[in-house]
C-alpha cells in the first residue's frame, strides 16, 4: 500500500472521528488493534506527532510488513510515556458522544434504563482511566453496546409502531361499543343510561333557570298491551319503532329524545319552558293518533295508537330524579284523566 499522505484523509473534525477513522486503517495494515498499537495510529492519524508519521510512512512506502516487533519498536520509540494531555482530550470526546448517545436515546422516547446505567459507568470509568489504552478499551465497549442498543432500539420502534396501532384500533373497537352501549338497538334512539347523563350534563350547565329553562318529558304508549295481544311481539315492536322515528322527527337542536324502558320514552328539551313543551308534545301526540298505521302485506288496520305525556319544568336546585319522579307523575295524571293527552306538572 502507498503511504498516505494526511492531506488525503478526511479533515477529522474530533477525536470521536478520529477514533472511527483509526481501526479501519490498522485493519487494512493487518495490525491487532491493541491499546499500544491503537496509540501509535491514533497518532499517524492526527499527525500530531511528525517524527512517528515520518517513521510510519516510510515503512508503508517500504512496503514492510507491520510485525509484532515492529509494532513494539514504534509504540516503545514514541509513545511509552503516557500521554496524559491526549488521554484527556480523547475522555473529553468520549464523554461527549455519550453525552449525545444519551440524548439521542431520550428523544427517541426510549427508557434504556440498564443503557442508560452502562454508559454511566462508563462515564465513571472515563474519568478514573488515565491511559490511551484504557480510553481505547472503554471506546471500544461502547461502540459495542451501542451497536447492541441500537438493535434493540430499533426492534422496540417497530414493536411501538405495532403496539400504537394495536391500540388504535383498540380505541376505535371501544369507542364503537361505547356507542352501541348507549344506543337502543330497536329504535336507534339513545337509551335510559345515556339520556340520564344528558340530562345531569344539561342541568350542570343551568346557571340560571329564567334564561335558560329545561323541561323533560315522559311518552307512554296507551293500551299498548292490546296491541301485541292483537297483533302479536313483532308489530307491537314496530309500533314501539314508528313512535320513536315520530319522536326523532319532531325534535330538533339540543332536544334528545330516549327509549326510556319498554314503550315509554323520555324527552329532553333543553331551553324550552312548560308551555313550549306542551305544544310540541300535543304537536307529537297528535301526529301519532293521526297516523293510520296497517299491516304490512295484509293492510289490516292497526287501529289508532295513542300517546299520554307528562312535562315537568326544572327547578332550581332540584334533584335530577326529583325532575324524573315529578314527569312520571304528570304521565299518569293523563292516563288518569283519559289518556292521550299531554299533562304538565304542577
Ligand atoms: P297504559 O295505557 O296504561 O300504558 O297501558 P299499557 O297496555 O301500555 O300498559 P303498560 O304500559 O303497563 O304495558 C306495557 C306493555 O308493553 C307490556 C309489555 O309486554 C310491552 N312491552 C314492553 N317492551 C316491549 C317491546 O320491546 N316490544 C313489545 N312488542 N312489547 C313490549
Ligand atoms: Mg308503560
Ligand atoms: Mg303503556
Amino acid at each position: 500500500m502507498p503511504p498516505q499522505d494526511k492531506s488525503l484523509l478526511p479533515n477529522p473534525q474530533s477525536s470521536a472521528e478520529l477514533l472511527r477513522m483509526t481501526i479501519p486503517m490498522m485493519r487494512e495494515q493487518g495490525i491487532p488493534t491493541t491499546p499500544q498499537n491503537y496509540a501509535v495510529w491514533f497518532h499517524y492519524i492526527n499527525g500530531d506527532m511528525p517524527d512517528l508519521k515520518a517513521h510510519i510512512d516510510q515503512i508503508l512506502n517500504d512496503g514492510l510488513a507491520f510485525t509484532e516487533q515492529l509494532n513494539e519498536s514504534l509504540y516503545r520509540d514514541y509513545l511509552s510515556e503516557h500521554n496524559l494531555e491526549r488521554v484527556d482530550e480523547i475522555r473529553r470526546e468520549v464523554l461527549l458522544t455519550l453525552n449525545e448517545t444519551s440524548a439521542t436515546l431520550h428523544d427517541t422516547g426510549t427508557d434504556a434504563e440498564s443503557y442508560g446505567r452502562t454508559l454511566e459507568q462508563f462515564d465513571e470509568s472515563c474519568n478514573n482511566a488515565d491511559s490511551l489504552g484504557d480510553v481505547f478499551d472503554l471506546m471500544t465497549s461502547v461502540l459495542v453496546e451501542t451497536r447492541k442498543m441500537k438493535a434493540s432500539v430499533d426492534e422496540i420502534q417497530r414493536d411501538f409502531a405495532l403496539k400504537s396501532a394495536e391500540m388504535e384500533q383498540l380505541r376505535e373497537e371501544l369507542e364503537q361499543a361505547r356507542q352501541m352501549a348507549s344506543i337502543d338497538a330497536l329504535t336507534g334512539l339513545v337509551n335510559r343510561g345515556s339520556f340520564f347523563d344528558t340530562l345531569e350534563e344539561q342541568i350542570g350547565l343551568i346557571k340560571n333557570v329564567e334564561e335558560t329553562p329545561l323541561c323533560m318529558v315522559m311518552f307512554d304508549i296507551d293500551h299498548f298491551k292490546r296491541v301485541n295481544d292483537t297483533f302479536g311481539h313483532l308489530v307491537g315492536d314496530k309500533v314501539i319503532r314508528f313512535v320513536a322515528k315520530t319522536l326523532q322527527q319532531s325534535i330538533k337542536g339540543l332536544d334528545t329524545a330516549a327509549r326510556y324502558g319498554g314503550e315509554e320514552f323520555a324527552v329532553l328539551l333543553p331551553e324550552t319552558a312548560t308551555k313550549g313543551a306542551v305544544i310540541l308534545c300535543n304537536r307529537i301526540r297528535e301526529r301519532i293518533s293521526g297516523t293510520n298505521l296497517v299491516r304490512t302485506g295484509t293492510r289490516i288496520p292497526l287501529g289508532q295508537i295513542t300517546v299520554s305525556a307528562g312535562v315537568a319544568a326544572y327547578r332550581p336546585g332540584e334533584d335530577m330524579m326529583e325532575l324524573v319522579r315529578r314527569a312520571d307523575e304528570a304521565l299518569y295524571r293523563s292516563k288518569r284523566e283519559g289518556r292521550n293527552q299531554v299533562q304538565a306538572a304542577a
